[in-house]
């Protein structure tokens, strides 16, 4: 690890190969630190960048260590339920039932190791899925921009800066355009400093260093470039090692209910066992060691072991799929969330549609042209349509144009390279663009008109910029031509454009004064064919001295020409927003698009287009009355970051669970405020990520309406696993307090109880919560956000299965006593049916509303039969092993025996079916089969949708 630089050192500037590092880079001036680091304007060479990769490694800072394996096991014993059962042990040890008192502690050190093998499987998934969405950054090397794995970082580097990007090493600022960052990682300091490329004392401390860019650090607006001047550990947040950002393992509000419940259980298991010692020792005269014992038996039988690995496996599971989906949860509690969430608001570019964006039409004063060929590639041409006719509607006379015909078409071309930072790169057939896709369909336009990017970098160079915003919705340029000449290049939404400019250029070149009724028409006729347009404009440029700043730019324009910009809704978005609308979800689109492409798009995908707001409405509304409007909206079109999170909040005061998603650094408080936050991983900034729970890396829609499907599922499958395994518990519970009361022996002792529930119960259950989908998953409303996680009827059927569960298990000891046989077979006989019940039930339960006697039950069969067969097999060795006879006190049985047991459990699952079929078919057929099995009295608040 690199000193920390100290604050008096002179600077020192390294010489000759390998590179040295500067220790005060921030006191050089920008000529004296790009020598220092042996960098230029171009950036490095990849030779020497490989140089500087063996020198330096790479650019990592090392990963958290985790929590020692040692206090990860201690801390699985920090359960109030734990104690309950080591507390147990402990009695049954001074009471000399010196097996009770292993087998009991035993469990405990099993669940234990259970507990702390899934909770390592959980924190290595979220791990890797962390590390899939490493971040990435933009550097210029050997004159061209490039995405980087921020890993791949060398000292020398120029890196570029943006909005939304976390910076990925300790950089030494060579320009800076109003650029500001957030130093809060690294100085605890949430206000942004304002950035500067001039040198400063070589002994300023580290938050006055103004020309410095550190790791970990946010950039909230403006752009800057910078020299690396320090990788991976040597950086200042690599010294006093802190990660840039973690995923929390944070418990889930349904892990909270879980813990709440158990220390309720816990409370009326505590008083239920005394109660039972203190009946059982003045009524039963019980010897004090057979009191309790029963009262160790009421707390291990009460106690659900497994539940809580159960519940973890099921996120775990969740998260593993979603992320095989290309969903990437950061947070866990959003996996149950998403199940309760009724309205998305999605973006529209990207993420409803394909993003692959081509300039289809062009107008300019002189013409309207057709523009041919797919992709970001050179092939196809230009073709004129009917002079002066607009765009849409005219027959084309498909002419190619020549440059030189219409000198509005040159200049509009050349400005849609001078006002340009993507590039476009043959890869194979295909060709690829880098930077953003709207800028990339100006590249193969110029092309087609005989001008490249090369080409016109030798005549121009760029001097300044205004770099886009989807706040101020244009782009603008300062270019010099020679030593004379200085144009502003603009491009932008063409009201905007139409705002600043006062002229337009004619067929020779002429400028000639604006006429916006024509501008207007055309507009409105690219766009209500769903096309994004673009106008482009420039002017020369006053003296050499004014500076380019968004005042100087924002007037006197010359309009150029216009140019629509298809980017077709992506096939599978529309069939994914159908199931959304079945599910009960409404999909609303906010989009910086205008309204009118906007409504075009929706209409295709399916929305309800009749009705548009845009940002300005949105900004002129009262709370109330936004409130109201985003009930009977579904498209919102030139909004701000700002009008998302307005969106939001109307959204959740009127009851709404909101998922929302977003790319720009401004979207995050929107991301933060939603219910779900959805950061795209492709086009989405390093801000909008961190402040998501989840990241979709496709940045798909149908990848969302996924991960909610998903989400349903999984909580659906807590939810059968509750349901299977507390009635178990209630009748074990009940088995020993009714023998208690009535003075009768045990029918099944703690142990036995013990096995059943760790072995027995925890392995059926793990199947529930594999199963797939209920058949309508996506056809019922959403579970509302504080619905309790168990409804009347689910709890109503647990109380039928633990009573008829006790009621089998108590006949078939009490018949088998009578018949005056031997107390370890009765018992044998007596767990043996509870594990059947267990079975039976657990078919029952694999679908909550349906039937088990229809074509379904043989559907994903084989996991939920092999999980039986262990069971049985594991029944066999408890019965007929000696260690389980020594064990749990069993005795073998004969075939007759299993006979009997098995007609007798066979009543619960014919009650529980019964009891479905009664509420499903016959009292409500309504809800048969899709009815949601959590909420069946929810009335869906959404509308129009289905
Ligand atoms: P969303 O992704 O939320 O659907 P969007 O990304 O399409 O919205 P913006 O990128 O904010 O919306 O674009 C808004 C408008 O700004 C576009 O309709 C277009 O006219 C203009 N525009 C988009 N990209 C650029 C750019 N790179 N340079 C200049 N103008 C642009």
């Amino acid at each position: 690890m690199k000193p920390n630089p100290s604050a008096s050192e002179a600077p020192r500037v390294s010489s000759g190969s390998p590179l040295g590092l500067h220790s005060a880079p921030h006191g050089l001036s920008v000529a004296d630190v790009m020598a220092s680091y042996r960098t230029g304007e171009q950036g490095l060479s990849e030779t020497e960048v490989s140089a500087r990769v063996s020198q330096f490694g790479s650019n990592e800072l090392p990963p958290e260590p985790p929590r020692p394996a040692w206090q990860r096991f201690i801390s699985q014993f920090r359960n109030l339920l734990i104690y309950v059962l080591i507390v147990s042990a402990v009695i049954s040890a001074a009471m000399s039932h010196y097996v009770d008192a292993m087998v009991i502690f035993g469990v405990v050190v099993i669940n234990a190791i259970v507990g702390y093998i899934q909770e390592g499987k959980a924190e290595d998934a979220l791990r890797a899925i962390m590390s899939m969405s490493r971040s990435r950054c933009l550097v210029i090397r050997g004159g061209q921009k490039l995405t980087l794995d921020s890993r791949n970082l060398v000292p020398g580097d120029l890196l570029v800066l943006q909005p939304g990007d976390r910076v990925s090493a300790d950089v030494r600022l060579v320009y800076s355009k109003d650029c500001q960052i957030n130093e809060s990682a690294l100085t605890g300091e949430a206000i942004p400093v304002t950035k500067q490329t001039a040198a400063i004392a070589a002994s300023s401390v580290l938050a006055e260093r103004s020309n410095m860019a550190f790791m970990g650090t946010l950039v909230t607006a403006g752009s800057a470039r910078g020299v690396v001047t320090q990788t991976g550990v040597a950086t200042q947040i690599g010294q006093i090692s802190r990660l840039v950002s973690q995923v929390a393992l944070s418990q889930t509000p349904l892990q909270q209910q879980l813990a709440n419940f158990a220390r309720t259980l816990t409370l009326i298991i505590g008083a239920g066992a005394m109660f039972a010692v203190l009946l059982a020792l003045t009524l039963h005269d019980f010897s004090v060691s057979d009191a309790f014992q029963a009262a160790v038996g009421i707390a291990v039988s009460s106690i659900p072991e497994g539940l809580p690995a159960i519940v973890t496996v099921a996120l775990a599971i969740g998260v593993r799929v979603m992320a095989n989906k290309h969903a990437l949860v950061r947070r866990l509690p959003a996996v149950e969330v998403l199940g309760s969430v009724d309205v998305i608001c999605t973006d529209k570019t990207g993420t409803l549609t394909a993003n692959a964006m081509t300039a289809r039409q062009l107008l300019t004063t002189a013409g309207a042209y057709r523009v041919s060929g797919e992709g970001y590639g050179p092939d196809g041409e230009i073709t004129e349509q009917a002079s002066g006719a607009q765009a849409s509607g005219a027959q084309a006379s498909g002419v190619k144009v020549q440059p030189d015909v219409d000198q509005a078409l040159d200049a509009l071309c050349r400005v849609a390279l001078l006002c340009n930072d993507a590039r476009a790169e043959q890869s194979g057939p295909d060709w690829l663009v880098h930077g953003d896709p709207t800028e990339g369909a100006l590249l193969p336009l110029a092309a087609k008109l005989g001008l490249t990017a090369d080409t016109l970098n030798t005549n121009w160079v760029r001097v300044d910029e205004l770099p886009f915003d989807s706040s101020t919705r244009y782009m603008a340029t300062l270019n010099q031509h020679g030593s004379l000449e200085r144009r502003l290049s603009v491009k932008g939404a063409p009201e905007r454009l139409l705002g600043f400019a006062t002229s337009q250029m004619d067929t020779q070149g002429d400028v000639i004064p604006l006429n916006r009724t024509f501008w207007e028409a055309a507009v409105e006729a690219f766009a209500a064919q769903g096309m994004r347009v673009l106008a482009l404009a420039e002017k020369t440029w006053p003296s050499v001295a004014e500076d380019l700043t968004p005042a100087a730019a924002e007037s006197d324009l010359t309009l150029l020409g216009m140019v629509g910009i298809s980017d077709p809704p992506r096939p599978e978005a529309a069939e994914s927003i159908g199931v959304c609308h079945q599910a009960g979800i409404r999909v609303k689109m906010i989009t910086g698009d205008s309204p009118l492409t906007a409504c075009a798009i929706g209409a295709e995908l399916g929305l309800k287009a009749d009705r548009v707001l845009t940002g300005q409405d949105i900004d002129g509304f009262s709370q109330e009355a936004l409130a109201a409007a985003v009930e009977t909206t579904d498209i919102f079109a030139r909004t701000s970051p700002e009008n998302k999170l307005q969106l939001v909040r109307a959204l959740q005061s009127n009851h709404h669970s909101v998922a929302m998603t977003g790319d720009g650094v401004n979207d995050a408080p929107a991301l933060k405020q939603a219910d779900i936050g959805v950061a795209m991983g492709r086009k989405g900034t390093d801000a909008a990520k961190e402040a998501a729970d989840f990241v979709l890396t496709d940045d798909h829609f149908a990848t969302l309406a996924d991960a909610v499907r998903e989400g349903r599922v999984v909580y659906d499958n807590i939810v059968k696993s509750i349901v299977f395994i507390l009635p178990t518990n209630l009748a074990e519970a009940l088995v020993i307090f009714i023998a208690v009361v009535g003075g009768f022996l045990l029918p099944v002792t703690p142990v036995q109880i013990l096995w059943v529930n760790m072995v027995t119960a925890v392995t059926l259950a793990l199947v529930l919560v594999l199963e797939g989908p209920e058949p309508g998953v996506m056809k019922r409303p959403p579970r509302r956000r504080n619905q309790s996680l168990i409804s009347p009827h689910l709890l109503l059927r647990m109380l039928i299965v633990g009573v008829t569960g006790a009621a089998v298990v108590f006949s078939l000891f009490s018949l088998y006593q009578r018949a005056g046989i031997q107390t370890e077979v009765a018992r044998t006989v007596a767990v043996n049916a509870l594990v059947m019940v267990e079975v039976l039930y657990l078919f029952s339960c694999r679908f909550l509303t349906g039937s088990v006697f229809s074509t379904r039950f043989f559907h994903g069969l084989a996991p939920v039969m092999t999980a039986v067969a262990v069971v049985l097999i594991l029944q066999a060795g408890f019965t007929y092993l000696p260690v389980g006879q020594v064990w749990f006190q069993t005795h073998p049985l004969s075939l007759l025996d299993w006979a009997i047991i098995l007609l007798a459990s066979l009543p619960v699952l014919l009650v529980v079916e019964l009891e479905k079929g009664l509420r499903y078919r016959w009292f409500s057929p309504h809800h048969a089969p899709h009815g949601n099995p959590i909420s069946t009295n929810r009335t869906n608040t959404t509308e129009g949708t289905e």
